[in-house]
């Protein structure tokens, strides 16, 4: 099937299509820099961008592609989670070109799109999937027998996402907003075993599949604080090395974990997190060593993208999923465990 997909649920304006698992355009138009002097997101930035991106970047995405609307069988959408107005922006647009062009609707989840996206890489997911799943908002492990309609978590962070973190300590060294991707460039050029921080949650008495990096992000800010204090340099790249080296280091080893103990044979990671150049590499390391494949999107599918979405809606209409009708509403805190919206009152909670 070929579908379009819009992505609106943050800083990103993004429009893709795709023809089943066959990417044919990924058009991403990013509010970040206007977020970036206020140190994060600010929500009506954000929705007032996503208003001007919104027809230019579906028009760019149709262009690249080489196809016509008419052509489409779907448009989907991501229903949630994220900020309100955003999303708010991206599913009226839906409606209207639903509408207009009589396409059936689909109001998917954006996590679950952050794992589907990885058919446009890697080819169809194998069933059951186990997702590592980290980004800006979220840090989880996910067992996924059908990314349609069957996804369960098996754990998640009790604090702060591990993408949170990254934004937290980059604020903290003043290297701007987003962090995660300065941090993963400074780090190359430190220490990862330099000083010694915790890894959460990582005793034997501990959840074996939640994360916490709420502690470890006190515990370097302390760090740090310390240097500050006693008027010495605080070495920013061993710093954020070894504070990237905790992180990493919990994540890959309850993820393999998590897939001897499923018996599953692969893993995939995904969210903005999984563009992570040490998150990839150590995890190649230790499913290597597990004899598990690792399945992880090129880092431009793994941070917000429209592709993402268009790879989930496509696989929706593949398997007969039901549509979303025009009363579809976006839902900020919309559960990983609903992979979609079908029908405007059929989701109860909120
Ligand atoms: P969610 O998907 O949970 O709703 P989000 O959509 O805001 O949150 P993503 O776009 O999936 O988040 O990911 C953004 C996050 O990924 C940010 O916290 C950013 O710092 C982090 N990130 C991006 N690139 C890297 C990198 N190379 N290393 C570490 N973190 C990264
Ligand atoms: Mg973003
Ligand atoms: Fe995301």
């Amino acid at each position: 099937p070929l579908v379009l997909g819009i992505e609106t649920s943050c800083d990103e304006t993004g429009v893709g299509i795709v023809r089943g698992t066959t990417l044919l355009a990924d058009a991403v138009a990013s509010s970040v820099d206007t977020h970036a002097r206020f140190g994060g997101v600010v929500p009506e930035i954000a929705s007032r961008a996503h208003l001007e991106s919104m027809v230019p970047t579906i028009e760019r995405a149709l262009k690249d592609a080489g196809i016509s609307a008419r052509d489409l069988d779907g448009i989907a959408v991501t229903a949630g989670p994220g900020l309100a107005g955003a999303l708010l922006v991206g599913v009226s647009a839906a409606k209207a070109y639903a509408y207009a062009l009589n396409k059936p609707l689909y109001g998917v989840n954006h996590l679950a799109s952050h794992i589907c996206v990885d058919q446009l890489e890697h080819g169809p997911l194998p069933e059951p999937t186990m997702a590592l799943l980290v980004s800006g908002g979220h840090s989880s492990l996910l067992l996924a027998p059908d990314i349609t309609n069957d996804v369960r978590p098996l754990g998640a962070t009790i604090d702060d996402a591990a993408g949170e973190a990254f934004d937290k300590i980059a604020r903290v060294l003043d290297l701007g907003f987003p962090g995660g991707p300065v941090i993963d460039r400074l780090a190359r050029e430190g220490d990862p075993k330099a000083i010694a921080f915790p890894r959460g949650l990582s005793g034997s008495r501990d959840p074996a599949y939640d994360f916490s990096f709420s502690g470890l992000k006190t515990s370097v800010a302390r760090w740090i604080e310390a240097k500050r204090a006693a008027g010495e340099d605080v070495p920013v790249r061993d710093v954020a090395a070894s504070f990237q080296e905790a992180v990493v280091d919990v994540l890959t080893r309850k993820a393999v974990r998590a897939c001897r103990d499923e018996g599953v044979d692969h893993l995939m990671i995904g969210g903005g997190v999984a563009a992570n150049s040490r998150l990839r590499a150590l995890a190649q390391e230790r499913c290597d060593k597990a004899g598990i494949r690792l399945r992880v999107p090129r880092p431009g599918l793994c941070t917000d993208n429209g592709a993402m979405v268009a790879a989930l809606g496509a696989e929706m209409v593949a398997r007969n999923r039901p549509v979303s009708d025009l009363g579809l509403s976006a839902d900020s805190s919309l559960p990983v465990t609903e992979t979609h919206v079908p029908g405007a009152h059929s989701h109860g909670h909120d």
